[in-house]
Parts: C-alpha cells; structure tokens; sequence
C-alpha cells in the first residue's frame, strides 16, 4: 500500500471462450523470445562465477520483435506482451540467480497465460472487449452483472491476465499518500478488535463470528462421525454446510469492515503485521489458527475500504506504554508494570502500544502524560484494567451499530 500510489486488486471471471490454441500459441512465442534474449546473454567472468548481461537495446529488441511476428497470426501487440513477460522471467530469475538461488538454467514456460496489455483492449460501458485478431477474433467480458462491480466504481482498469478458463482483471484507483493526520491502531483478539485513537478505547465484538466458526466445527465432527455408514451422503453435507459457513463469515467481515471504515473515514488503520507476528509465537492452537484466520481477512477487507499500514507486533504486548517497562500478567485480562506499577486492560496496552508506534514515539512518561493520558480521561477511560463484558454489539446483520462510541466504560 505504501510502496506506491495506487491500490490495486484484482478479480476473477470465468469464461467459456476456446481459446486453447491462441494460447499455445501465445506460449510458444513467450518461449521463443525467452529463447531469444538467452542466446544473446553475455556471460562476463567475476571471480569464479559468470554473471550474465542481459541484452537491452532497442536495436536488439526490435530485431527481437521482427523475428517474434514472423510466424505469428494473432495481434501484433502480443508480441511486445510477450518481450515484456519474457524480460521480467528473465530479469527475475537473473536476480536469483546472482543470489545463489536458481541455476545456469534457461527458465521454460509452463503454464497458459497471456499478459492482455493496454493496447489489446478496449472498455466501454462496463464491457471489455480483447482483441485476439483483429476485425475477426474479439472476446467480450460484461462486467455490469459481476458481484464486485460496485467495489470497483472509481478505479481504473489495469492489466488483464487471461487463462484458458478465466480472465483476472486488476483495477487501480490512485491512493491519496499524504500521511493521515488521524490514527487508529487495532489490536486483533480472537472475540474481539481493541482500537485506540484519539477518541479513545474501540472496542468491537468478534464474538458472534466465533461462534459462526465454533459452531461449524461441532457441525464437521457430527457429520464425519456418520462418514462411515452413509459416505456420500456426508460429502454432500460436508460441501452444503461449509459453502455456507464460508459465505456467512465473508457477510460478517464485509459488514464488520464496511461499518468501520465508513465510522472512522479519514483515519489511517494500523494493524500488527502478521508475517512477522509468526516469529514470536511457538504455540499452535486451533483458537489461534481461528484468530490469524480472521485477522488476515480483516486486515485484507480493510486494506480495500481505507488506508491501512502495518506494524511492528513484537512485544507490543509486554511492554508497558507508560515506561517501557516488562508488564506482568494479573488476575483475568489485567497486566500492571513491574516499574512504574500501570495497571491495565491487556488489550487496550497493546493497542495503545501500537498507537505510539504509528507515530513513531517509544514509550515514554511525556508522551503518557501529553498525548495518551487526555484521550483516555476526555473518553472516560479509567485505568483499573477490569475485565469488562459489554463489548461493543457487531451484528452480522448490521444495523444501528456505532463502532464509532469510546470504550466500554463509556457505553
Ligand atoms: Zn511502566
């Protein structure tokens, strides 16, 4: 998301065009020109390795191009999709081959797949037109009847990538890049999502989605427990209840993540980022392959509806954000500072901790006394660190629910 200014996603649609032949084709002349540029590597001697030159010129390309059309019935704008595909195999494999990760080998196409450029499509009023030869072959995509539409209004259609049974469309839309001046750092739990910004302590209830996953893993032991009498019988209950169980928990989060965004617009949403949350945890609970589960969706569906950046987990959970002391674990979901004597509710110290973190403060007693003390005291925040049970409702259904209110002490 940072990395440049646009956000991009992508989308599939199937198709029943046979286009298995242009396909092959298209194959066949990716190869080609992979050939090509490979016959024409400089190896240059470095030490005891040979470094390959990967030929770049104009002239050499055109040449390349020329050789590529000779036999080639379709689009001739294929072929410059296929110059550039084959540059970007080679160029990557030359990256890992520098690296000591691929060897002295030509890479060889395997898969049917055709980069549809800018200049081999037309779209116009929802439809997209790709021409396969031109005034004889064009396919045609409708896209006013797909599910996604409405989540791609405003974006710009980007490069297709068609496949012998589907077309993956990418959309951009230009990402605003000035730094959010409003900050929210989420802290994901298993039944629920701990917020803090300068409205306070969020907190949203995961329970009901809990127990949408509880409830179909009970569901799943029942049926296979009968596997062995009736078998087909449990494959086709199998396959009805999980299209099911999947479709609720996507309305969930959609809903879920749709109301948040729209509570909070204009405010960057920072999550722990979970790759590297895998370093630092050993166990493997079912509860927590439920939890990561959940959070890379949210922080996916997130990722779609607002600005989102991730963050550094690691100890944002034990460190005090007042001293930056170790916190210690009391009674219930209680921690309290082993120096400065804090007391806290575990979730809200790491969301806390994550809030510095998006600002890039270490903790400190000046920025608890000037940035986090006053929001938790205007939100009606107190400090004991009781657990508390009346989180916030999150209805699936998704009516009157504000996410939008401070803590649960302040209901
Ligand atoms: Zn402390």
């Amino acid at each position: 998301m940072q990395r440049n200014s646009y956000r991009i996603v992508s989308y599939k649609v199937k198709h029943g065009y046979d286009i298995s032949e242009f396909l092959s084709s298209y194959r066949y002349l990716l190869q080609r020109a992979i050939d090509i540029i490979w016959d024409n590597i400089e190896w240059k001697k470095k030490r005891n390795r040979l470094i390959p030159i990967i030929p770049k010129s104009k002239d050499f390309k055109r040449t390349l191009r020329n050789q590529l059309l000779k036999d080639w019935n379709y689009a001739s704008h294929y072929a410059d999709s296929a110059i550039k595909t084959a540059y970007s195999i080679l160029n990557s494999w030359r990256r890992n081959y520098i690296k000591g990760k691929r060897s002295k080998n030509k890479p060889v196409v395997k898969r049917k797949f055709v980069r549809v450029k800018e200049t081999l499509y037309r779209f116009r009023e929802s439809k997209i037109i790709i021409t396969i030869k031109p005034r004889q072959f064009y396919l045609e995509f409708d896209l006013s009847k797909t599910w996604f539409r409405k989540r791609v209004e405003g974006y710009d259609l980007g490069e297709l990538i068609l496949k012998e049974d589907e077309l993956i469309i990418t959309f951009k839309k230009p990402v605003d890049n000035t730094p959010s001046k409003k900050k929210i750092a989420w802290d994901l739990n298993l039944l629920s999502m701990d917020g803090f910004c300068d409205k306070g302590w969020i907190r949203v209830d995961l329970k009901q989605l809990y127990t949408l996953h509880i409830t179909y893993e009970n569901l799943r032991r029942k049926i296979q427990s009968l596997s062995k009498t009736k078998p087909k019988t449990d494959k086709r209950l199998m396959q009805k209840y999980s299209k099911r169980y999947r479709n609720r928990v996507k309305d969930f989060l959609h809903k879920l993540t749709t109301k948040i965004a729209n509570e909070l617009k204009d405010y960057e949403h920072g999550f722990e980022n979970l790759e590297k949350q895998g370093m630092f945890t050993k166990r493997k609970t079912h509860n927590r392959v439920i939890s990561k589960q959940n959070w890379k969706q949210i922080i996916q569906l997130m990722s779609y509806k607002a600005n989102i950046r991730l963050l550094n987990p690691y100890n944002s959970t034990k460190t005090c954000p007042r001293c930056g002391g170790r916190m210690k674990r009391r009674k219930g979901q209680v921690l309290e500072c082993g120096k400065c004597r804090l007391i806290i509710n575990r979730q809200l110290n790491a969301s806390i901790n994550l809030y510095l973190r998006m600002w890039g403060f270490p903790p400190s007693m000046k920025v608890w006394l000037e940035l986090i003390e006053p929001i938790l005291r205007r939100s009606g925040v107190t400090l004991k660190g009781d657990e508390t049970d009346d989180l916030l409702p999150m209805n699936p259904e998704g009516v009157e629910v504000d996410v939008s209110q401070s803590g649960p002490l302040n209901p």
